[in-house]
């Protein structure tokens, strides 16, 4: 592995009534996602309030999309009719210390809410390389962090408020609502708009983070699974050297070139889970910015053949890539999560901004790694064709049959789920 190998231990826009472009992220008048690299099919856009403005403007409408923090690189929550905001919607927690949940609305990011859980004594289980996205953004595309142990960011969620098409409110809760509560958690935003999210908290805790660099492609073959994980009960000890890395001896950015004030600290300080389980930190840009994000999750069980078959294109990738990255997941029962009833190694890619190179390359990529059955990661780039992904992800049928329950006329569908979802 010729890139550092990162081992990771462990005013909201006033809210208008009215159809308004979004005046904070529309760049020349035009809505685009964060990265910049998609431009939203409209800038209708509606923020709502609070749930009777969402029910109303839902009812209202015959096609929507509800806009997280606009984190995904496809166009999994673009729409050429109507968007909806509910980024003011982002009240803090209402915590319930008796029960270890906390319950927030929708609009709220982690950057918001982690303080106010650490401050009370409580934590989430993981989090993602950024705490800039949306609670319910993330949880809709079964985004991750790291850890053996630790499933997606959506494993956390015990219970939802969701808005329907024809504009009702209906709750589901993991204790009570069974295949139908794990069939919405990861609803790619399909079964309606999402108002409230009850979370699974935890003691609070702190962590240390060490980076390391120049791991050896030998040693990640032979030695992947004490690379990967620690045994039970045993402290990391930080040696100067892990299998042939080298501990590194300031913050770094995975991005070499990249300033690492941008990164949550490293060098085994201590400080809360929040600001250590991201890479990146909130109030700074995360990554590159300019980029294009893929990622593949395949069993864990075939982690290392995948990465050596990823690693014989390593010619035709590397002039494009900025990083790559390996993590872990356990496996879990949400329907359309990647890590379902497979606990996943994912291998991921942060491109340069050069969509028509990385287009070309994704094929040869998703050829290497069909054979483990790779599941692509639904808020970044692939090309897995429609039928490839109907036999990977095996729940598609039945998550079909059970957005129609809740949005019979596809009031909510675009053209990604058209195309991926809803194709037959
Ligand atoms: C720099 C960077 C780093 C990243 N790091 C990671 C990482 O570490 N791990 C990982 O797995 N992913 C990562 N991602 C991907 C990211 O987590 C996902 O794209 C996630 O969906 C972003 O959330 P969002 O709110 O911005 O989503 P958006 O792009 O705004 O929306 C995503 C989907 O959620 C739906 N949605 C949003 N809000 C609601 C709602 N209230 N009700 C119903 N549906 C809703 C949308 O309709 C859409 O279908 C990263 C992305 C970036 C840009």
């Amino acid at each position: 592995m010729n890139k550092r190998t990162f081992i990771k231990l462990f005013a909201a826009m006033i809210a208008s009534p009215v159809i308004s472009p979004l005046f904070a992220w529309a760049q020349s008048n035009k809505l685009k996602n964060w990265a910049g690299n998609l431009e939203y099919g409209t800038d209708r856009l509606y923020s709502a309030n609070s749930l009777e403005q969402v029910r109303d403007y839902v009812k209202k409408q015959s096609k929507l999309k509800v806009l997280g923090t606009r984190h995904c690189f496809n166009n999994i929550a673009d729409s050429t009719h109507n968007i909806l905001s509910l980024k003011s919607m982002d009240e803090g927690g209402a915590l319930d210390p008796e029960a270890h949940t906390v319950t927030v609305t929708a609009g709220i990011t982690y950057g918001q809410l982690c303080p106010y859980l650490h401050t009370r004594g409580f934590a989430l289980h993981n989090l993602a390389s950024l705490p800039h996205i949306s609670i319910a953004g993330a949880c809709s595309t079964a985004t991750h962090g790291s850890g053996e142990k630790n499933g997606n960011l959506a494993t956390a969620v015990s219970a939802l408020e969701i808005v329907t098409a024809a504009g009702e409110v209906v709750k589901l809760s993991r204790q009570i609502d069974g295949e139908a509560f794990r069939g919405a958690v990861v609803g790619l935003g399909a079964l309606g708009v999402i108002t409230k999210i009850t979370l699974d908290v935890q003691p609070t805790f702190m962590m240390r983070q060490y980076v390391y660099e120049n791991l050896p492609l030998s040693e990640m073959r032979d030695h992947f699974d004490a690379i990967e994980s620690i045994e039970e009960g045993q402290a990391f000890e930080a040696t100067s050297e892990f299998f042939g890395a080298k501990r590194a001896i300031r913050n770094l950015h995975p991005i070499a070139e990249l300033s690492a004030e941008n990164c949550t600290e490293q060098m085994g300080v201590p400080g809360p889970w929040y600001e250590r389980l991201p890479h990146f930190r909130m109030g700074f840009t995360p990554s590159a910015g300019k980029e294009l994000q893929s990622e593949y999750f395949v069993p864990r069980r075939h982690a290392v053949e995948a990465i050596l078959a990823v690693e014989r294109l390593h010619d035709q990738i590397s002039p494009h890539l900025m990083i790559s990255e390996i993590r872990a997941i356990a496996a879990d029962n949400l329907w359309l999560s990647p890590c379902y009833e497979q606990p996943c190694v994912t291998i991921h890619f942060t491109w340069k901004q050069d969509w028509p190179a990385v287009r070309k390359l994704m094929p040869g990529i998703e050829k290497e790694l069909a054979p483990f059955n790779a599941r692509p990661h639904w808020g970044k780039l692939f090309t897995t064709s429609p039928a490839d992904l109907k036999s990977i992800y095996k729940k598609i049928p039945e998550f079909v049959q059970l957005s129609k329950k809740y949005d019979p006329q596809g009031k909510f569908r675009n053209e990604f789920l058209n195309t991926n979802i809803f194709s037959s």
